[in-house]
């Protein structure tokens, strides 16, 4: 069985959603790197 999933990140620099794929976390807009850690919208912090 397998499975694909998607990986979506929003851009910090542009703010466009990608897709990541194959680990590559990379804006296809900017080309700028997207934060590997899924972003919690309104997060308290730690
Ligand atoms: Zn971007």
């Amino acid at each position: 069985m397998q499975s694909y999933a998607f990986v979506f990140r929003e851009c910090p620099g542009c703010a466009e959603l990608n897709v990541v794929k194959d680990g590559f976390y990379y804006c296809a807009h900017c080309d700028g790197p997207l934060p590997r850690d899924p972003v919690r919208p309104g997060g308290s912090g730690r």
